[in-house]
C-alpha cells in the first residue's frame, strides 16, 4: 500500500537522521503515460502526466564540500557520502549514482558547486514499478541543486540533464519522456509532446466520469534495462535500413502507409515488428489526442488497448502478469481501455475506468491476479499533479 507522506513527516525523518531540522523540503512526482510507449526515442509523440505519488527530499546546505545522502526506501544502503568535487560513477555506489550523476551532468554544462549538502530522500512510488522513480529522483536533485546553488538553469535544462544521467552515467538508453513529464508536469494536465521537435502543449485531462487506475503487478522490472537498450538499437537498425531508400529522419516521421510500403527494406521479421510498433504507436497517440478533442472516449479507450497489443506482440515487452491485468480489465464493464505503461517486463499497467465502478473492477482484477500468480496486485487511482518543486507551505 502507498505510504502517506507530507512536509512535516519528512522534516521529522530528516531530523531523526541528521540531528537538526532541514532547511528546505522538495517534492518530485512520478509519472503515468496515457499513450505513446517506446516512441520517445523514435521521434514520436507521448502523452504523459506527473502524478501525486513521488519522491520527497529534505535538505540542508553544508559548509564543507561533503554530500551525505540517506534514503528511507533503501535504508540498508545506509548513509552514502561523496565530495562535490569527485563526481565519477562507481558501480558500488548504488542508488547514490542518481544524485551524484545529476551533479556530474550539471557540472559538465559549466556549473560549479562550492559546498556540499545533507539530503534525506523518501518516496512513495512503488519500487521498480515503471512509474519512473529514477527520473523522479534525478529531477528532485536537479531542482535542489538549482535552488541551493542558485544555478542559472531552466526546468528544461534539468530535464535534459536527467536524461543524460540515465543515458551516459547509468547506461540506460531511455528517451526524454520520463524527465519531461516529471520536470514539466502541471496539476490536472497531460502533456502532448512531439519528441522530434520537442514542441509540446498542455492538455486538460478530462476523461468525463472516468479515472486512470494504476495497476501494479508487483513484479519488478529488474531485467528491463538490457532489453530496453536492445529495443532501441533494433529500432535504429530498422530505421537505417529504411533510410537506404527513403528520406526520413526518424520512425516518428512515417505514416502507417509509408511504413507498410517501406517495410520490405528492413528485411527481418523481428526488426519489422519493432519498427512497426514505433510507427503505429506514434500514430495511435496522435489519434488518441484527436479522440479526446472529439470527446470520443470509447475510441480513446480502444487506442489504449491497441497500444497494449502492440507492446505485447510487436515490441514484445510484456509479461504474463501485465497481460492478465490488461486483459482482465478489458473484459470488465466500465473499463474503456487498459495497457502496460513504462518500459515493460514488469511494473504497472493502467486502465481507464468509470469512477463508479472502480471498486468492482479492482476486486475482479485483483482476485483473478492473486489466483493466477499467487501474489497480490496493488491499485491506485492516479492524481495528476505538478512537476518537481519546493514544498513551501
Ligand atoms: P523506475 O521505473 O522506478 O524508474 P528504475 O530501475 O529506472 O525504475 O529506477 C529505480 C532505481 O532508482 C532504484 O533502484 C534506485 O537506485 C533509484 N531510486 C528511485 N527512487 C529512489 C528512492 N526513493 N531512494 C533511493 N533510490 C531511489
Ligand atoms: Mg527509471
Amino acid at each position: 500500500m502507498v505510504h502517506k507522506m507530507d512536509k512535516a513527516s519528512i522534516q521529522q525523518e530528516y531530523e531523526q537522521t541528521f540531528g537538526v531540522a532541514p532547511e528546505r523540503v522538495f517534492f518530485s512526482p512520478g509519472r503515468i503515460n496515457l499513450i505513446g510507449e517506446h516512441t520517445d526515442y523514435n521521434g514520436g509523440h507521448v502523452f504523459p502526466s506527473a502524478i501525486s505519488l513521488g519522491t520527497y527530499g529534505a535538505v540542508s546546505a553544508r559548509e564543507d564540500t561533503t554530500v551525505r545522502l540517506y534514503s528511507a526506501n533503501l535504508a540498508d544502503a545506509g548513509m552514502l557520502t561523496f565530495d562535490v568535487n569527485d563526481l565519477e560513477f562507481s558501480k558500488d555506489f548504488g542508488w547514490g549514482n542518481y544524485p551524484k550523476g545529476m551533479l556530474y551532468e550539471l557540472k559538465k554544462t559549466g556549473l560549479s558547486f562550492d559546498h556540499g549538502f545533507d539530503l534525506y530522500v523518501h518516496g512513495n512510488l512503488p519500487d521498480g514499478s515503471g512509474l519512473s522513480s529514477s527520473a523522479s529522483l534525478e529531477l528532485l536533485v536537479g531542482v535542489i541543486a538549482k535552488k541551493l546553488f542558485d544555478l542559472d538553469v531552466s526546468q528544461m535544462d534539468l530535464v535534459y540533464a536527467g536524461q543524460q544521467v540515465e543515458n551516459d552515467y547509468i547506461g540506460l538508453n531511455s528517451g526524454i519522456m520520463d524527465q519531461f513529464a516529471i520536470g514539466m508536469g502541471k496539476k490536472d494536465q497531460a502533456m502532448f509532446l512531439d519528441t522530434n521537435t520537442m514542441e509540446y502543449e498542455y492538455y486538460p485531462v478530462d476523461l468525463g466520469n472516468n479515472v486512470v487506475l494504476i495497476m501494479n503487478s508487483n513484479k519488478s522490472h529488474d531485467l528491463a534495462s538490457s532489453k530496453y537498450n536492445e529495443r532501441r538499437s533494433q529500432c535504429e537498425e530498422a530505421l537505417a535500413r529504411i533510410q537506404t531508400k527513403v528520406d526520413v529522419k526518424s520512425l516518428g516521421d512515417l505514416s502507417k502507409e509509408e511504413f507498410d510500403e517501406a517495410a520490405y527494406l528492413i528485411n527481418d521479421d523481428t526488426l519489422i515488428r519493432r519498427a512497426r510498433h514505433a510507427v503505429f504507436e506514434n500514430q495511435r497517440t496522435i489519434a488518441a489526442k484527436q479522440a479526446l478533442d472529439d470527446h470520443d472516449l470509447t475510441r480513446f479507450g480502444h487506442l489504449i488497448s491497441a497500444s497494449h497489443i502492440s507492446l505485447e506482440y510487436d515490441y514484445e515487452v510484456s509479461v504474463p502478469e501485465l497481460d492478465v491485468l490488461a486483459s482482465t480489465a478489458w473484459s470488465q464493464p466500465g473499463v474503456l481501455g487498459a495497457r502496460i505503461i513504462g518500459g515493460g517486463f514488469g511494473g504497472c499497467a493502467i486502465a481507464i475506468v468509470d469512477r463508479d465502478q472502480v471498486e468492482t473492477v479492482k476486486q475482479v482484477i485483483g482476485d483473478k491476479y492473486l489466483q493466477q500468480f499467487g501474489h497480490a496486485a496493488d491499485f491506485y487511482v492516479a492524481e495528476i499533479a505538478d512537476g518537481t518543486h519546493e514544498v513551501t507551505d
